[in-house]
């Protein structure tokens, strides 16, 4: 069943540049209302198990560094159709292929390091976000 939430992380590169504002008001413009919101860092050992999808792949080592290098910003973010909107908002996995105005096209320096987090599925929202907010998900 679909739902009205998704999860998002602001990433080490863009809260390092002070992105932070600009991305949030991006987010609130495109009609997604912040449900829950901290300012973090991921332990090597958090971003192993939030990115463990994902542990089979070439990259997996560098994520895992790449996310735990800096402080980041996880939120629960509620709209209709969130997952879908959201990603196609952030726009592709690679900023070079991201579509103008999205925010990894305006904020992303490279494919790993990319700027934002989206869920990708309804599923894994929920996942994600009680990662971090176990007792705030439920709102
Ligand atoms: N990633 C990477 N190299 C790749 C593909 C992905 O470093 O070739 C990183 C990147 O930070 C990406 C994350 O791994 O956001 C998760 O990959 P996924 O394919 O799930 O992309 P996303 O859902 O974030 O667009
Ligand atoms: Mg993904």
């Amino acid at each position: 069943m679909a739902t009205n939430r998704t999860f998002t992380m602001l990433k080490p590169d863009a809260v390092e540049a002070g992105h932070i504002g600009a991305i949030l008001e991006k987010i609130n413009a495109a009609g997604f209302r912040i449900v829950a919101m901290q300012m973090t860092e991921l332990s090597i050992n958090d971003a192993k198990a939030f990115y463990a999808v994902h542990s089979e792949r070439p990259f997996y080592g560098e994520l895992v560094d790449y996310m735990s290098s800096g402080p980041i910003v996880a939120a629960i973010l509620e709209k209709d159709n969130a997952v879908e909107d959201f990603r196609t908002l952030i726009g592709a996995t690679n900023p070079a292929e991201a579509a103008e105005g999205t925010i990894r096209k305006l904020y992303a320096t490279s494919i790993a390091a990319n700027a934002v987090h989206g869920s990708d599925s309804d599923e894994n929202a929920a996942i994600e976000g009680s990662f971090y907010f176990s007792d705030r998900a439920k709102f």
